[in-house]
């Protein structure tokens, strides 16, 4: 055994594992876990079970996630909670910024769970390794401070929220599907134009498909 090992077998889809200390020390702020259909982008409709993480980096005027609120969960207890839906065969690591928190230590406890993991970030922090999806949605609209550059260059997924700006800020993003979605606001006219708008986009930029945020037309989370 390697000096700060402890062998401490656990047992998840059958398989045996000798978790290192830092997975009993490691801490997050978890806004909160919950199942629900993955409402936007290539894996709309998949069941998942979402980890959302709290605090983001950016301002976004059009933010309309409440995020602030945590509580900090340990490793073991996030799989825990992730393992209430042994079915799931989605976990989506989402915000706030998820970036800000995710670790190597992180992504290796999730991968004991035999799901498929995917991120959802601003593109503004470097990811760990094991991620198995990611879907990065980079802002350009910012509130207050300074705007942060994206410096993720890949993706699988590329999702812009659209409000008219210029599409080629994001030729150079190497992503397989890019998605434009319109901002939600509550005003329906507005909400409508904005549809409309994004519709318009697509139409002219054929390369990008639309996204719309289902879960909200649906009711659920
Ligand atoms: S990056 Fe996302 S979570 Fe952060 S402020 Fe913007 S919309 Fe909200």
């Amino acid at each position: 055994m390697k000096k700060g090992e402890e062998r401490v077998v656990s047992h998840f889809c059958t398989s045996y594992f000798i978790l290192p200390t830092s997975y009993f020390l490691s801490m997050y702020p978890v806004n909160e876990i919950f199942y629900s259909l993955q409402g936007e982008g290539f894996n709309t409709g998949t069941a998942s079970v979402f980890i959302r993480f709290s605090g983001c980096n950016l301002r976004c005027a059009f933010c309309d996630t409440e995020h602030e609120s945590h509580t900090m969960m340990s490793l073991p207890q996030l799989v825990e909670e992730v393992m209430r839906f042994p079915n799931a065969p989605l976990i989506v690591l989402t915000g706030g910024e998820p970036a800000l928190f995710v670790d190597n230590e992180l992504i290796k406890a999730l991968k004991m769970t035999g799901k498929t993991i995917a991120i959802e970030t601003n593109g503004t922090r470097p990811l760990p390794d094991g991620i198995d999806w990611v879907t990065l949605s980079p802002k350009t609209v910012f509130q207050g401070g300074k705007a942060l550059p994206c410096v993720l260059t890949r993706c699988d997924e590329l999702k812009v929220v659209y409000t008219g700006q210029d599409l080629s800020q994001y030729d150079s993003i190497v992503a397989k599907h890019r998605f434009l979605q319109p901002c939600y606001v509550d005003n329906p006219r507005q909400r409508i134009a904005g549809l409309q708008a994004t519709v318009a986009a697509v139409l002219n930029n054929p390369t990008w498909r639309l996204s719309l945020q289902t879960h909200k037309m649906l009711g659920i989370k």
